[in-house]
């Protein structure tokens, strides 16, 4: 494993700590504000590091140029991690649902 999956898996790892460490420690929270509050910090910080160098030749920053190239980048992230989640499909899902 090289250090950017060791980072990567790191960081999500971490993520989901602090959720069940908040929920821990706010039993009477709603899972689902923290979740959300998770989830905009988790894309605030991706947007923050998608941000385009100076160069508008660069290469590197070509797929996140615009707002538009950024947004569909991060919707195919979603797409990606949520297929890769244990939790994509629930037990409890409505049949008319699974596809
Ligand atoms: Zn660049």
């Amino acid at each position: 494993m090289d250090t950017e999956d060791t980072l990567f898996d790191a960081a999500a790892e971490q993520a989901v700590e602090l959720a069940n460490r908040f929920a821990d420690e706010h039993p009477e929270a709603d899972m689902w504000d923290i979740a959300d509050g998770l989830l905009a910090g988790a894309i605030h910080y991706w947007l923050y590091s998608r941000q385009p160098c100076e160069d508008p030749m660069c290469e590197d920053c070509a797929p996140v140029s615009t707002v538009e190239l950024r947004q569909m980048e991060l919707r195919k992230l979603i797409q990606q991690f949520s297929e890769d989640s244990d939790y994509y499909r629930a037990p409890t899902d409505s049949k008319a649902n699974w596809s």
